[in-house]
């Protein structure tokens, strides 16, 4: 009997503490799936547009990028857009309150019920921390930082194109379109972003040290955080963004 009674207590406890050790388990015992979030950081310029669109074709989630939805809303002249064109075009953060609600409103979509990779965001340490409280607990967090120096930054803006149909970018002194002025994608038109301009750019990257920089100590004091030269082609970084991913 008292084996019994032995067996059943050691048998309640390894329960408990297999529940305790898997918050992942629900009470209906269905495991959960936590989420994965990937953060691109990286100065304005540094490739993560591009980069971006490579990494959720291999992660199979979606791409969010705050910039774009800005983009999106001032072309369909909302009054966010309104808002925020003029911050944009003076190469200024468009103020938090603009960016959070429009931010977690199109994360809360189905199909960013698996994962999404953000690029663009946060930008703040105060868009990191409400971030931090809008993610659960057991969310697979990764942040890949590229690290690029002002000096290319400048010339690569220089030479940027932005296709203004489906967003592609191209370089006229790195990655030509085939056709001039032609997206190679969606033959669309490629025009130059009015924050791509020298000194919008020079703008954007004092801006970038002063508010978003602080965020590389952040995510590394988190114990999250990739950081991987971006400078090398994009193929080169790519393979080393996805090492980085594998290693997480
Ligand atoms: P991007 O396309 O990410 O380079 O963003 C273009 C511009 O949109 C930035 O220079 C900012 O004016 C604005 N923007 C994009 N994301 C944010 C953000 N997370 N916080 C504040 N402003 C942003």
């Amino acid at each position: 009997m008292k084996t019994l009674l032995l067996s059943l207590c050691l048998g309640v406890t390894s329960i408990g503490s297999f529940l305790l050790a898997n918050d992942t388990v629900s009470n209906n015992s269905t495991p959960k799936n936590p989420i994965k979030v990937v953060i691109l950081l990286g100065p304005p310029g540094s490739g993560k547009g591009t980069q971006a669109v490579r990494l959720t074709k291999e992660l199979g989630i979606p791409h969010i990028s705050t910039g774009d939805l800005f983009r999106e809303n001032i072309s369909q002249n909302t009054d966010l857009g309104k808002r925020a064109k003029a911050f944009m075009n003076e190469g200024k953060l468009v103020p938090d309150e603009l960016v959070l609600d429009m931010l977690f409103d199109r994360v809360s979509r189905s199909d960013c019920a698996k994962g999404y990779l953000l690029d663009g965001f946060p930008r703040t340490l105060p868009q990191a921390g409400a971030l931090n409280k809008h993610l659960a607990a057991d969310t697979d967090l990764i942040v890949l930082n590229l690290d690029v120096p002002d000096s290319v930054i400048v010339k690569r803006a220089e030479g940027r194109l932005t296709c203004k149909v489906c967003g592609n970018v191209h370089n006229r002194y790195f990655s030509p379109p085939e056709k001039e002025g032609v997206c190679d994608a969606c033959q669309g038109e490629l025009i130059q972003r009015p924050d791509d301009r020298t000194e919008v750019v020079q703008e954007r990257l004092r801006v970038y040290h002063e508010q978003t920089q602080p965020l590389v100590e952040y995510y590394k004091k988190k114990g999250v955080l990739k950081t991987v030269d971006g400078t090398k082609s994009p193929d080169d970084v790519f393979l080393s963004l996805k090492a980085g991913l594998k290693s997480s």
